[in-house]
């Protein structure tokens, strides 16, 4: 493989997409000595027909505010690949969002599809239509908007697109209500759906619950629990707030989130009525981290700051894309960190990434680490397609599994020969070999 012509052609290609672009390479530079040990990948030219999405849908979605007046937003799906099974990833609505970041959300996503081992393939959508501030209805009619475009083009069996960020239970409600007038089917088009129409229990937490178990079997490896051990997280969504039950659960003491405005450092943990708290101001679309300072006075604020900078012991960063830089890395290694498992996708810089793997820190990157989301929303498509609903317990007793399992696969392919465990290794080449052989297996198409 000639990963920096490959690289540069893509760059000419798609100008600018600086996300994708380091997705790519990541994967690329992991998986080089293992692709170029196995000639019939080059033959088939797998690198580039992988690089490459399938399709892009990209759309206007015109939408009606409260106050009479009409916006357009952009919306996107990007179908990236279908080897394994039918295209499946989050949609995100966020002003943040481009082609250039769904594309490389939706490359990630065939990799961490294919360690969950359940039948999906990679995808992701999305639109930079900004939720925060919007009312209800105003929600209502823009995923009704959006709905318009994207139902021509997803299905049970074809594509089946799940919540991320700005896209929760109640979005997935509006959006799932306008598919099943438009098409006159109830089905299992996305997975996230509430508990009485097709939802799975433990769903809304299972990234966060997924993330920890990951992070337990890393810190197992080098005989150490979550017991007594000090965390410092980002963000408060889904997966923030699943990692920080779980990881309480395991008797860890979580000493941080944030927002976009700052962090909250509370030294007495967060847990129990302060989630409840959380997800109170949450649930009304407000700021997080101001309020909850002003309720609990022992917290302090840190504005404009990220969290990395709190001496812990393990760091789950659950908010956005490169949220955790070189600086940050560096401090967290000065200050003794043992494990960092990514909640959220790609959170670490390039830079960070090389500090962690340097210093030998247990790092579990998100395709790996945050992969029971989606497959717990492969749980939920089971149950669909059985007319059945599994208990919580069920439910979270396959999730288990399913990441003790998935670090075992990164155990497989990543070890290197001191003993040491390259998780970044081993997650991309576990997820490159089984998409790679249904390629082959498939023929050129
Ligand atoms: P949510 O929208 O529920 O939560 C995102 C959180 O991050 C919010 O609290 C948001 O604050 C905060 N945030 C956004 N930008 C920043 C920033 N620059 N600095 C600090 N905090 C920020 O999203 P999810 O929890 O669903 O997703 C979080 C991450 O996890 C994403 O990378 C997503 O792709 C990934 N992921 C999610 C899965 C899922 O099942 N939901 C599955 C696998 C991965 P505010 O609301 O104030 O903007």
């Amino acid at each position: 493989m000639d990963l920096e012509k490959i690289i540069n052609n893509l760059e000419k290609k798609h100008p600018g997409e600086i996300e994708y672009l380091q997705a790519v390479r990541e994967v690329l530079e992991s998986i080089e000595e293992m692709y170029n040990q196995n000639p019939q990948f080059e033959t088939a030219n797998l690198i580039e027909r992988l690089v490459e999405p399938d399709r892009v849908l990209m759309f206007k979605v015109p939408w009606v505010d409260d106050s009479g007046k009409t916006h357009v937003n952009l919306g996107y799906r990007v179908q990236f690949n279908n080897a394994i099974g039918p295209y499946k990833g989050g949609l995100r609505f966020h002003p943040s969002v481009n082609l250039s970041i769904l594309k490389f959300l939706g490359f990630e996503q065939i990799f961490k599809n294919s360690l969950t081992s359940l039948p999906m393939g990679g995808g992701k959508g999305g639109s930079d239509f900004d939720p925060k501030g919007k009312s209800t209805n105003e929600i209502m009619r823009f995923c009704q908007a959006f709905m318009l475009e994207l139902w021509k083009i997803i299905g049970p069996d074809q594509d089946i697109p799940a919540g991320d960020i700005g896209v929760g239970g109640r979005e997935i409600g509006f959006l799932y209500g306008m598919f099943k007038k438009l098409s006159g089917e109830h089905n299992g088009v996305l997975t996230g759906k509430g508990r009485n129409w097709g939802g799975s229990l433990i769903r809304p937490e299972a990234t966060g619950f997924g993330n920890v178990y990951f992070c337990q079997e890393m810190l197992k490896t080098r005989g150490q629990s979550f017991e007594g051990k000090i965390v410092a997280t980002s963000g408060f969504g889904n997966v923030t707030w699943g990692s920080i039950i779980k990881a309480t659960q395991l008797g860890a003491k979580v000493v941080t989130i944030s927002g976009p405005d700052g962090y909250i450092y509370d030294p007495d943990g967060i847990s129990g009525e302060k989630i409840d708290y959380l997800l109170e101001l949450r649930a009304s679309n407000q700021d997080i981290c101001k309020p909850y300072s002003y309720e609990f006075p022992n917290a302090q604020f840190h504005q404009g700051k990220r969290p990395w900078e709190v001496k812990c012991d393990i760091a789950l960063p659950c908010a956005t894309q490169n949220e955790l830089d070189g600086n940050d890395a560096g401090m967290l290694v000065e200050n003794g960190v043992i494990a960092v498992s990514e909640g959220a996708n790609m959170p670490s810089t390039p830079e960070a990434i090389e500090i962690f793997l340097e210093n030998k820190v247990l790092y579990g990157p998100g395709k790996a680490a945050n992969a029971g989301g989606v497959a717990t929303s492969g749980l939920e498509q089971s149950q669909n397609a059985m007319k059945l609903s599994w208990t919580a317990e069920e439910v979270e007793k396959r999730l288990h599994e399913i990441m003790v399992n998935i670090h075992t696969s990164c155990v497989k392919y990543g070890i290197q020969p001191d003993g040491f465990v390259n998780y970044v290794r081993g997650a991309n080449v576990a997820g490159f070999m089984k998409v790679a052989g249904s390629m082959l297996d498939q023929g050129v198409i």
